[in-house]
């Protein structure tokens, strides 16, 4: 590859990893590296595509102003790409979200406006109906709306999807995913429909979310809540495509903290809750299978954002999820 013109350039691109070292049964299981991706996460592609798009669409002029509701990885990507690109960021986040995040939005440069965590869907402080409003009311502004932008998942489906076809040779049995905006998803299932169709789709869903029930019996059932980050929802995302899902695991935070901390200690790789939660449901499937298989799943963030959380032991244990001290050995947790 040429030397890079800027960091946007080493934005995708990412390694993949053969997992040999935990009991993935008869199956071979690969990661795909997105925590290696310059803001940590598998957001950074979502973020330049759908800049890049605005772009190309007129909706973004040089030196305009992007406004979008997160305080997670799409926040942390849109803030590098605009940085890089001279465009202002306003990023509506609810209070709930932990400081280094905030700090680590601000350090890019992004304008953070808090808000309540408390209000649903439809009340005005709500985060995406306060930065909806907020867009209309400032001039030239765009609201990203990454939930309802095409961009997102073709990100997925022209460079995550084909990344990926390419390093497993052309011949992969199962993906294991999980579903946040469900660009992911939705991107790498239009690419598959086209070159593999017989390749599985599994969702990997945070016990409490409703993914998985949609999945399974095609209902909604009332959310719980979970304290893994950036997956399962409390609605249908509409670029999900769930309906095109084979399969669901439900995973608990203690099964994806443990599955995390596994990863690091016996891979090496230092990714976030999320991937504990996909490591979890393709491990499960792995070992369900009777005959070989070739299965990938994705390390979605780095791990270092949850130091002070799941890497964390005390505070695994005011969580109730530890029981004595951990070793990185998943007999420690209760799951
Ligand atoms: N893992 C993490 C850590 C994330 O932040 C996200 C995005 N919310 C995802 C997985 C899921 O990606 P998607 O939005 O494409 O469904």
């Amino acid at each position: 590859m040429p030397l890079p013109d800027s960091v946007l350039d080493l934005i995708g691109h990412t390694p993949m990893l053969e997992l040999k070292h935990l009991d993935s049964g008869v199956c071979r299981l690969f990661l795909k590296l997105e925590n290696q991706n310059p803001a940590g996460s598998i957001k950074d592609r979502v973020a330049l595509s759908m800049i890049e798009q605005a772009e190309r669409q007129g909706s973004l002029a040089p030196g305009g102003t992007i406004i979008e509701a997160t305080a997670g990885n799409t926040g942390l990507g849109l803030a590098l790409v605009a940085a890089q690109k001279g465009y202002r960021l306003i990023l509506v986040v609810p209070d709930k979200m932990s400081r280094e995040k905030i700090f680590h939005l601000r350090a890019l440069g992004a304008k953070v406006r808090l808000t309540r965590s408390d209000v649903g869907k439809g009340h005005p402080d709500y985060y995406q109906d306060y930065a909806r409003r907020l867009a209309q009311e400032t001039p030239g502004a765009l609201y990203i709306d990454q939930f309802n932008n095409p961009a997102n998942p073709l990100a997925h489906y022209q460079g995550t999807a084909p990344e990926l076809w390419r390093q497993m040779e052309r011949d992969i049995d199962a993906i294991v995913v999980g579903v946040g905006s469900g660009g992911t998803l939705g991107g790498l299932r239009r690419f598959f429909n086209e070159v593999s169709p017989k390749t599985e789709f599994i969702l990997a869903d945070p016990a409490g979310s409703i993914l998985a029930d949609v999945v399974e019996h095609g209902t909604l059932s009332e959310a719980g809540s979970w304290l893994v980050e950036g997956i399962g929802e409390d609605f249908v995302p509409p670029l999900s495509q769930v309906e095109q899902l084979n399969q669901a695991f439900r995973v608990t935070d203690g099964e994806a903290f443990a599955a995390a901390r596994t990863l690091l200690h016996k891979e090496g790789i230092l990714a976030g809750s999320s991937t504990g939660t996909l490591l979890t449901a393709a491990l499960r499937y792995c070992r369900a299978q009777r005959t070989p298989k070739r299965v990938v799943t994705f390390a979605c963030d780095s791990g270092n954002k949850y130091l002070s959380k799941m890497f964390n032991d005390d505070w695994l244990r005011q969580q109730g999820l530890l029981a004595r001290p951990a070793t990185g050995d998943l007999r420690d947790f209760i799951a």
